[in-house]
């Protein structure tokens, strides 16, 4: 059965987020053979259509005004809606970010449709559209589908595989004028709490740190490892608390939950909440001196040893690696 799929693109610092393209992914499954529009509300966001296309995007319509220069909830449901509005999808696809997170019950409600939210696969079967998420902080998966009206989803960054990219594929780019009547909020600064680099909800390879660092000083010797692998850092509970690192490198249930192919906690002990934003990571390695600790039952790899004699030794041997390439 083939739909209209759109695609609801996110824009960071100019750069189209790479979930964006994992939902280009999702729409054509979804889609059937239909067709898959992507959509991109900013203030100047046509340069980025290109991209969408190249990834399997059929068409995409772009949704500038002034008044959507910062994501606000009230300006984008009015720029989506407005172009649902139009484009009358069957089925519509966002990354499950913050901002994915906050805009697509809004649309599913103004919609009266049904949500399937941090979904890790996507298939067909028979016509029907089926949602794979996990549940329980990651301990089960529940499969859904939604049987009724427009297909509403947003999918978990780092879980659908990107189509290939084509620089050949042409598709068309349509501007959509979009009045935004009121805004209730209005973004006046944007304060940055970590330093620019990869986002830790889309990193490849993500080293994270835990009370066992000790310091802000000891993370330096993670973002090394890190930046060695171009990954991200990221941190336990227990270190943000101890201060060693800001509260946006948390991972857990209160914190990011993420799946990079490659997950090194160092000196974390595994903790329940813990596990829940980092379990569904593809490879987890361990450092940890307790040989107790329960993140070995959670870890592909383990190490028993002091990180600040693992760390140094791996960044060691990684650089000779690159040298070599
Ligand atoms: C409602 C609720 C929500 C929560 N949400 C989250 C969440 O989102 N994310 C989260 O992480 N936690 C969360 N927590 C906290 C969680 O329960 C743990 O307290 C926290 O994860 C512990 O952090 P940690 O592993 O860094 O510290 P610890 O438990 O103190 O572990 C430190 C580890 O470091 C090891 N270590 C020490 N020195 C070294 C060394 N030199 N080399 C190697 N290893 C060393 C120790 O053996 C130990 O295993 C939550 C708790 C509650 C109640």
């Amino acid at each position: 059965m083939a739909r209209k799929v759109l695609v609801v693109g996110e824009i960071r610092d100019n750069l189209l987020r790479k979930v964006s393209l994992e939902a280009v992914a999702a729409g054509k499954t979804i889609a059937e053979g239909g067709e898959v529009v992507a959509l991109l509300c900013g203030e100047s966001v046509g340069h980025l259509a290109d991209e969408l296309i190249m990834y399997g995007a059929d068409r995409v319509v772009t949704a500038e005004n002034i008044q959507l220069k910062s994501y606000t909830t009230d300006g984008f449901t009015q720029a989506v809606m407005t172009v649902i509005e139009r484009e009358q999808p069957e089925g519509i696809v966002m990354g499950h970010t913050a901002r994915g997170k906050d805009l697509s019950p809004r649309i599913a409600t103004k919609l009266q449709a049904g949500l399937v939210s941090d979904a890790i696969a996507v298939e067909v079967n028979g016509g029907d559209v089926i949602f794979t998420r996990p549940i329980y902080s990651g301990k089960a998966f529940e499969k859904k589908s939604i049987t009724e009206g427009i297909i509403c989803s947003t999918i978990r960054p780092n879980n659908i595989t990107l189509l290939e990219k084509d620089e050949s594929r042409a598709g068309s780019v349509e501007s959509v004028a979009v009045e935004i009547k009121s805004l209730r909020t209005v973004i006046k600064e944007i304060v940055r709490k970590t330093s620019e680099g990869v986002d830790l909800s889309e990193a490849q390879v993500i080293v994270a740190g835990g009370r066992g660092v000790k310091s802000a000083e000891g993370f330096k010797l993670l973002e090394e490892l890190a930046d060695l692998f171009s990954g991200a850092v990221g941190a336990s509970r227990g270190a943000c608390d101890a201060d060693y690192c800001d509260y946006s490198l948390q991972i857990g249930q209160t914190g990011k939950v993420v799946t990079p192919d490659l997950y090194i906690a160092c000196g974390i002990s595994g903790a329940i909440q813990h596990l829940a934003g980092m379990s569904n990571s593809k490879v987890t390695v361990a450092i940890n001196k307790d040989a107790e600790a329960p993140i070995f039952d959670a870890a592909d790899y383990g190490i028993v040893g002091d990180l600040f004699e693992v760390v140094p030794l791996l960044i060691k041997e990684l650089k000779k690696e690159i040298v070599n390439v």
